[in-house]
């Protein structure tokens, strides 16, 4: 793993899931259907959970919403899906909160928008009714600001002050600094009517990521409550899955971010789970966490003229996807083998070397062969139609002889690899 100096924050503790200082970073996502639709809820928290995220939010928009949360909680118990779920909140939380008991009962944690509960209009009083909620019930809140929903009163008078000054600031940056104030003044307001700091996360999110590096470099220096990271409306595709990791990769390395989430639009029809594998990718790639083993392919170039070694690339990934739900009961480590599945010879055994298992594909013009490399060594050499179904076997006796079984009471030794 990485030596990333993780920034010290306080720890919370949702449904078990700690958030914060030297706890793992948390892989969150979020559903995209109605929540009143129990059914269609649970079925995608279910598969969110499947790929890995830790945490889920739901949003509760309406009473329907509310009422629904319990039963979508309970449900998911039955199948045996432990996953903290988290309610979204704007507008009408205070509302939802009182009124629904049972769902801030069922809610792990509740996320609160201080942009639109009318902090700093009147006397704060729908947002000390839900902090008073999560008091009561023991919850964590989450005080999320985000730039599109900033607190309007704070701004223009953050932006009237600024034009008093001498050198008054741009734009931007009094914006910026709203956003940090906003999330600041939240939790000492939340801290006032009686939540624990440890009971605090916050987030501060935009869609820009020069701004979000920056926001939350300013955040991060001014307080200890664990930060929840993401880029807002990161977008579709390439440019959400790009400036998502941009704007993560730079804060994560400097140690600022204790949960994250990939807010990425999916194509219509489009799998929601998209967005756990790019989050769990970028905590990997950065060597913060590991998840699924990694397979290194070569782009290929023209000394590749058939498709065969990325079909073979695609076929070795879905094969360790699909096999890590079952590795990760059974072995230990097995998310930290590396796989190289290369085009030729030019850079195919070298870079096989440093995988934990390797293998170079014939190249055009090539003799029709493909060196198998074993923990830096040349371990056998396939030939003929079944190279992937060979190497595959390789694999599946590499994990059995390098990660022992977990469970001790059936620990027989793994057997060793048989050399060839
Ligand atoms: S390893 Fe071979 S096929 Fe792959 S990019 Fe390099 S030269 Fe091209």
């Amino acid at each position: 793993m990485a030596n990333i100096q993780r920034r010290k924050s306080l720890t919370a503790s949702i449904d078990g899931v700690r958030v914060g200082s030297d706890a793992p970073v948390v892989v969150q996502s979020m559903t995209n259907t109605d929540t009143a639709d129990v059914v269609s809820t649970v079925q995608q928290v279910a598969a969110l959970a499947r790929a890995g995220s830790e945490l889920v939010r739901v949003t509760v928009n309406n009473e329907e919403a509310a009422a629904a949360v319990a039963p979508i909680v309970e449900q998911l118990d039955k199948q045996d899906v432990r996953v903290p779920i988290v309610g979204d909140f704007h507008y009408n939380g205070h509302i939802l909160l009182k009124k629904y008991p049972e769902c801030a009962r069922a809610l792990a944690k509740y996320r609160i928008n201080p942009g639109n509960v009318g902090i700093g209009r009147k006397d704060d009083n729908n947002f000390r009714t839900m902090i008073e909620v999560a008091v009561e019930n023991q919850k964590p809140v989450r005080i999320g600001v985000n730039w599109g929903s900033l607190d309007q009163a704070l701004l223009t008078r953050m932006m009237d002050e600024n034009s008093r000054l001498p050198e008054p600031k741009d734009a931007r940056e009094v914006t910026m600094e709203a956003m940090v104030v906003s999330a600041l003044n939240s939790a000492a307001l939340a801290e006032k009517y009686g939540l624990r700091p440890e009971q605090i996360i916050l987030s501060a999110k935009v869609s820009g990521v020069q701004d979000l590096i920056d926001v939350y470099r300013s955040l991060a220096a001014r307080c200890n409550y664990p930060l929840h990271l993401g880029l807002t409306e990161a977008g579709m595709g390439a440019k959400g899955v790009v400036a998502s990791s941009a704007a993560l990769g730079v804060l994560l390395q400097e140690g600022i971010g204790d949960t994250i989430r990939v807010s990425l639009t999916p194509a219509p029809g489009g799998d929601r789970t998209e967005e756990v594998r790019v989050a769990q990718q970028i905590l990997q790639s950065l060597g913060i966490r590991s998840f699924t083993p990694q397979v290194t392919a070569c782009p290929g170039c023209g000394r590749t003229t058939s498709t065969f070694f990325q079909e073979m690339a695609e076929q070795i990934q879905s094969y360790l996807r699909e096999q890590m739900p079952v590795w990760k009961g059974r072995y230990t480590g097995v998310e930290e083998m590396k796989v190289a599945v290369m085009g030729c010879v030019v850079n195919g055994p070298g870079e096989s070397k440093h995988a934990s298992l390797g293998i170079s594909l014939p190249g055009t013009f090539e003799e029709p062969k493909a060196p198998v490399y074993v923990d830096g060594r040349l371990f056998t050499t396939l030939k003929g139609d079944r190279i992937v179904a060979e190497f595959i076997q390789i694999l599946d006796e590499y994990v059995e002889s390098h990660y022992a079984a977990k469970d001790v009471s059936v620990g027989v030794p793994a057997r060793a690899l048989a050399s060839r």
